[in-house]
């Protein structure tokens, strides 16, 4: 039985296909009620899941390439393909993306289906990179659009409602080194007196916090750096800096953490907080995620910090993340400049009471949930957070009528 990385949710679909081909591929589409794609299975809802079948690109994956433009600066790579292989083979070859999530193994289209992101006040989520897909629709036949096509900005952050994703293109630019260093114990005073300027100094920061006592336990800078370049001293406001690698949860080992303490080294090894080589963790956890328009941090996290006592206990650690604006229809962060705030749960049932009391605390703030991540099972008007979300669906209509794609995820939260 296929479940979910964590385990989290168990795939009620019937089959899941591998097809060789794309000409496999089309015909399968084509002659299916209902199917849907699944990636790496690294989402912890039911999003992926499919009344009908379900589709896996890894061999199709397997038999094609990553092809760059350095004209136009693109790099268009399999959908299947990880997000660390890409990484590897782009950077080999001299080039970057902008940016990466906290973990290289997840899919290329299943990160960008979802509005994955990683850190940064400058850094668009992964899917805002996105410069083209390929995809098979309803019928079976292959679509390409670009950034000339209007419906790019609404099938990239698509839910897998739009069709089956079989190649992404992506932004590049040539590649660089980046330098990742960690503080510890940040008065949470200062963290939220100085938030903007603590954010801001470095291309990526993460807060990493149990939400209790009088300190955020960790702060994780990720910065580029030129060959020759003099580091500068950062503000730290009272905390200090580590002078061991560390593990964002308390008492594990940092094995599997991309290297820290300064050491400069190409984008992809430190961008990410885990290495490809490594399992990221046990898998033995819950994610959920709450991304609002960040000059509503302070007071979301001020929020959240009055309900330690309820949410520390469950928790394995959460991470403070910030994300620029994009124009994609779904993207949590769209047409806003955001704040993320993560939580790693312990793999306990008692998350799903507390889902709610944090929903109602952050409700003030307009907070969108990660589209793969837990949220609470309830009423909720996702609409009046998304302006163009009416468009959506109305694409969803034009390119889907028979409803193909869709499942119970998409008809209780989005159709
Ligand atoms: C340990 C861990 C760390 C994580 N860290 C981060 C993080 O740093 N930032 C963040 O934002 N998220 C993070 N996530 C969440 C994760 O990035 C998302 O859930 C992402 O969608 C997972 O990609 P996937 O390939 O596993 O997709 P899946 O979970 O397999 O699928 C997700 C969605 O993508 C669709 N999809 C997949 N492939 C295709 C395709 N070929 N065509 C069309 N649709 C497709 C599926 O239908 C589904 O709707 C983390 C998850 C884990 C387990």
């Amino acid at each position: 039985m296929t479940t979910t990385w964590s385990g989290s949710h168990t795939f009620g679909a019937a089959t899941v296909h591998r097809p060789r081909t794309l000409e496999e591929l089309q015909e399968l589409v084509a002659v299916s009620r209902r199917v849907r794609a699944l990636g790496s299975r690294h989402s912890f809802n039911d999003l992926a899941d499919s009344p009908g079948d379900l589709v896996v690109l890894d061999a199709l994956a397997a038999t094609d390439g990553v092809a760059v433009d350095p004209v136009a600066r693109t790099a268009t790579a399999p959908a299947g393909m990880r997000y660390g292989e890409l990484a590897r083979e782009l950077h080999a070859r001299g080039w970057a993306l902008h940016a990466m999530a906290s973990l290289p193994h997840i899919g290329l289209a299943g990160a960008v289906a979802t509005a994955t992101h990683g850190s940064g006040d400058h850094a668009r989520n992964l899917a805002a990179g996105v410069a083209g897909l390929e995809l098979v629709g309803a019928d079976g036949t292959l679509r390409v659009l670009d950034r000339g096509d209007d419906e790019l900005a609404g099938s990239v952050v698509a839910l897998g409602a739009l069709g089956v994703v079989t190649r992404v293109t992506f932004d590049v630019e040539p590649t660089y080194d980046v330098a990742q260093t960690v503080d510890l114990d940040l008065p949470w005073d200062a963290a939220l007196e100085h938030f903007d300027e603590i954010t801001a100094s470095a291309d990526s920061v993460s807060l990493f916090t149990d939400w209790s006592g009088p300190a955020v336990q960790q702060v994780w800078r990720k910065a580029r750096v030129r060959a020759g370049d003099e580091r500068a001293e950062v503000e730290r406001y009272g905390a200090r800096p580590a002078t061991a690698k560390k593990h964002p949860i308390a008492g594990i080992d940092p094995v599997a953490c991309t290297p820290q303490l300064g050491e400069p080294g190409p984008w992809h090894e430190r961008l990410p907080h885990f290495r490809l080589d490594f399992t990221p963790s046990s898998g033995d956890e819950l994610q959920s995620e709450y991304l609002l328009p960040r000059r509503h941090a302070a007071a979301a996290l001020a929020a959240v910090r009055a309900l330690s006592s309820v949410v520390t206990p469950l928790l394995l650690v959460s991470e403070v993340r910030t994300v620029a604006a994009d124009d994609l229809w779904l993207s949590t962060a769209h047409g806003v400049d955001t704040v993320a705030l993560h939580f790693t749960w312990k793999q306990v049932p008692e998350v799903a009471h507390v889902l709610p009391t944090i929903e109602d605390a952050l409700a003030p703030f307009d907070a969108r949930p990660h589209w793969g991540k837990l949220f609470a099972d309830r009423e909720r008007d996702l609409a009046r957070l998304y302006p163009r979300w009416d468009d959506f669906r109305a694409l969803v209509a034009r390119r889907d009528p028979g409803g193909v794609f869709t499942n119970d995820f998409l008809a209780r939260h989005v159709l």
